[in-house]
């Protein structure tokens, strides 16, 4: 499997094997060993590259590697999304990666029962997918702590803009921990994802496929 030599081991390339995922794609070559590194990233990449397992899968590996610590209402990775249905998206694919492994997943999104949500992510969970709207809501309520996320990535950020959440991504942004590694993903890079991509990112390894 391709994936070890990218820095993939154990479980997690057990699983990725099982997934199908043996032949890395570019994004996936260049984005996870930097990644694993502790490097930020700027992917220029479009839907279908394979992007959800290039953010996913270093993440995984050293989630894998800290063990099950969690606490209470927080989040250890945050993964924002435009949609419900891309947020869903990169739930199922991390799980199927990440089999076999303890690792816990919640959803927050729009139009659907904040209860539940809230419940979920009450013993504090590994990933957090969500839309920006509805994670704010919970995060200015002290329903969700992020001040000890320290994994950040914004999947297809030129639509979160497009859509009108920019200034809610700046504010959870603002709100996970300062020493946080920060991967953005964008089809395109307007002169307002490139000023984001400047206050949010460190030195980021820039990847375009
Ligand atoms: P994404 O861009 O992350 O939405 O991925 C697009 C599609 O490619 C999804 O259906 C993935 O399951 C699939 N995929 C991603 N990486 C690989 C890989 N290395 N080998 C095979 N399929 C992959």
């Amino acid at each position: 499997n391709g994936f070890a030599k990218l820095g993939i081991s154990g479980q997690l390339l057990k699983a990725t094997t099982a997934a199908g995922f043996t032949d890395p794609k570019p994004i996936q070559e260049q984005a996870i060993p930097a990644q694993l590194a502790g490097r930020d990233i700027l992917g220029i990449a479009q839907t279908g590259s394979g992007k959800t397992a290039a953010f996913a899968l270093p993440i995984l590996s050293r989630i894998i590697a800290l063990g099950t610590k969690r606490r209470p209402k927080t989040a250890r990775a945050l993964i924002l999304a435009p949609t419900r249905e891309l947020a869903v998206q990169i739930e199922e694919t991390i799980k199927v990666l990440a089999k076999g492994a303890h690792i816990s997943t919640a959803l927050v999104l729009g139009g659907v029962s904040r209860f539940s949500q809230v419940k979920k992510i009450g013993p504090g969970v590994d990933f957090l997918i969500a839309t920006p709207g509805r994670l704010m809501d919970l995060v200015r309520e002290k329903d969700v702590i992020l001040s000890e996320t320290t994994w950040l990535v914004l999947d297809e950020a030129d639509r979160m803009l497009d859509m009108g959440f920019i200034n809610d991504v700046k504010r959870i942004a603002k709100a996970t921990h300062p020493a946080r590694q920060t991967a953005l993903f964008s089809a395109t890079m307007p002169a307002e994802i490139e000023q984001l991509t400047q206050s949010l990112l460190r030195d980021p390894v820039r990847v375009e496929v």
